[in-house]
């Protein structure tokens, strides 16, 4: 189409070439009128030519300039369309922040490179994706993104041996491919160096940016025939990387691609298990120590697979964390215990677990508590239970919505205390109700001293500050006692009871409302 447009006749051409005629008939009406061509025929021609041959002549001439003009417009257009196409091609081809690459010229490459590999040969491609490339944005801004991004591009050119492309394939995903034999030390050599050199950080404006790099490497022939394959392939291996700890590499292994399947399949049920109701909370009993007096129940989720029975939340919690649906299944958690615990005498409290990434949510404070509004459950019986992780991200964040709860009349608890950060700097920052001793260290109170020191100091450090002590995986009367001479307020574990479904929560409920407990004088002494 575009040939078409150049070569068909424009009117502003014709009204170009009716202006050399119309300039060549000026020209010979001057020329006759001043008798220019007598004169000018005594000089060429003794015969004599007429005006009108001149007339003739100057007309061919005004043709001749005509075309020649045109012919040089068309040269210049051809010139310029050339140009563009070739500028449009190589930004079709390259990544126009960093220069590097793109997607679809590395496919082209792995196409030629394995498309010519002789018999024998090897190439390796690397899936490089950056680690904590998103806090970089979200904190610097993207000016601070765009700069780690191009200092990474440099850096990868530095490292790459002759024969080594580096490409950058989207966001914060580089690529390399380069010839090699099978994981040689060379490779797994680069892939060390490649995650070295990332994670120097970045000195921009005044801030030093610190992101990481996780490879996965893939290799042609074994890991796949075509370049879409190998980047799968290659992408596997990474995604393995990120979840076995970052800022390391990993060599793609057949059984990884089963594995991500069934990932994915479980993901899917995951969605749906949580449309469904599939997920229930279990009870497990909070008692008072040491009377052991039922108070409440922490909420346990579970799923009840159809097909693979009861899951724990072990395996799908960090999924649901992951693929972003927590939020959404920690309200029908509470909107399902709310419900559940309407039948329970009134005093009796629910804890609720609450991952860290929910504290992203500004409204998680309002948007619980309309739960508990809407199924008329009173504040002062909820409690929060929080993990210090919660706190590292935006702790303002967190402060605000931990005050929201409180002001309601919802306590909070810190969860797993002791295997954090046990940062006092928290537990001064903010009001917690309760600490709670994480099982690791109850459980392990008669065979380890430093258990039993960390312990006893975790309950004098809440006596200290005015903080309520709950200790969890008690499974013994030996440890209940032990610990509530210490002065442990509150025990969990499966000497009162594991986490139960509702109906057995309900008839523990009844009976602790009918036979409330007394002091367990046996195991004190
Ligand atoms: P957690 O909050 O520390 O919960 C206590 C875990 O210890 C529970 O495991 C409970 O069954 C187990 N446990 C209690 N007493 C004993 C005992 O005497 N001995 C032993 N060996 N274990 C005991 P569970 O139910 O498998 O939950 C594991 C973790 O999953 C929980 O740890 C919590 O972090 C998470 N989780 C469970 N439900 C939810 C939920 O609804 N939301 C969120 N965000 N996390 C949840
Ligand atoms: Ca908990
Ligand atoms: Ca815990």
């Amino acid at each position: 189409m575009s040939d078409t447009h150049i070569a068909a006749p424009h009117k502003g051409e014709l009204y170009e070439l009716g202006c050399l005629l119309g300039i060549a008939c000026c020209c010979w009406l001057i020329g006759d009128t001043l008798g220019l061509f007598l004169r000018m025929e005594a000089a060429v021609t003794a015969g004599g030519v007429s005006s009108v041959v001149f007339l003739g002549f100057l007309m061919s001439f005004a043709f001749a300039a005509a075309s020649a003009l045109k012919s040089v417009r068309l040269r210049h257009e051809m010139r310029r369309r050339t140009r563009a196409e070739m500028n449009a091609q190589s930004i079709a081809r390259r990544d126009v922040l960093t220069g590097l690459p793109n997607r679809r010229m590395l496919i082209e490459a792995i196409g030629t490179a394995t498309g010519n590999a002789l018999p024998g040969t090897q190439h390796a491609i690397f899936l490089i994706d950056l680690d904590r490339f998103k806090p970089v944005n979200d904190v610097y801004g993207h000016a601070a993104g765009d700069a780690v991004l191009c200092t990474v591009a440099e850096r990868l050119n530095g490292l790459l041996p002759k024969d080594g492309i580096a490409a950058r394939l989207g966001g914060d995903e580089f690529s390399v491919l380069l010839p090699t034999h099978g994981q040689s030390t060379e490779l797994i050599r680069l892939a060390q160096q490649i995650i070295a050199c990332l994670s120097e950080p970045i000195v921009w404006e005044h801030a030093k940016l610190e992101v990481g790099a996780t490879i996965g490497i893939a290799l042609y022939p074994p890991d796949g025939s075509d370049a879409e394959a190998l980047l799968r392939s290659a992408d596997i291996a990474m995604y393995r990387g990120k979840r076995e700890g970052r800022s390391t590499f990993r060599f793609f292994e057949a059984r990884m691609d089963d594995e991500l399947k069934a990932r994915v399949s479980l993901e899917i049920a995951l969605r749906s298990a949580i449309q469904s109701n599939q997920i229930r909370p279990h009870y497990q009993p909070l008692v008072s120590l040491p009377e052991h007096k039922l108070l409440g129940f922490e909420v346990l989720a579970r799923w009840y697979h159809p097909e693979r029975g009861v899951i724990p939340p072990d395996v799908f919690i960090p999924i649901a964390e992951d693929i972003g649906v927590i939020t959404e299944l920690c309200y029908s958690l509470l909107r399902q215990a709310c419900r559940d615990a309407a039948g329970w005498p009134s005093d009796l409290g629910l804890a609720i677990n609450i991952s860290p990434c929910q504290f992203k949510d500004r409204l998680l404070a309002p948007r619980l508590l309309n739960i508990l509004r809407e199924t008329g459950f009173n504040p002062r019986h909820l409690e929060v239970e929080i993990t210090e992780s919660a706190l590292t991200n935006d702790l303002d964040v967190a402060r605000a919505t931990l005050s929201v709860l409180q002001t309601a009349g919802v306590s909070i608890a810190l969860d797993d205390f002791g295997t954090g950060y046990s940062s006092l700097y928290h537990l001064r920052e903010l009001k917690f109700d309760k600490l709670k001793i994480d099982r690791s260290f109850v459980q392990s109170l008669e065979d380890n001293d430093e258990s039993a020191k960390i312990v006893s100091a975790i309950i004098g450090l809440g006596q200290s500050l005015g903080i309520l002590t709950t200790a969890e995986g008690i499974e013994n009367t030996t440890n209940s006692a032990w610990l509530a001479e210490r002065g442990c307020t509150f025990g969990q574990g499966y000497l009162f009871g594991a986490p139960v479904p509702a109906q057995a929560a309900q008839l523990l409920a009844e009976e602790a409302g009918l036979h409330p407990a007394r002091p367990d004088t046996s195991v004190a002494a």
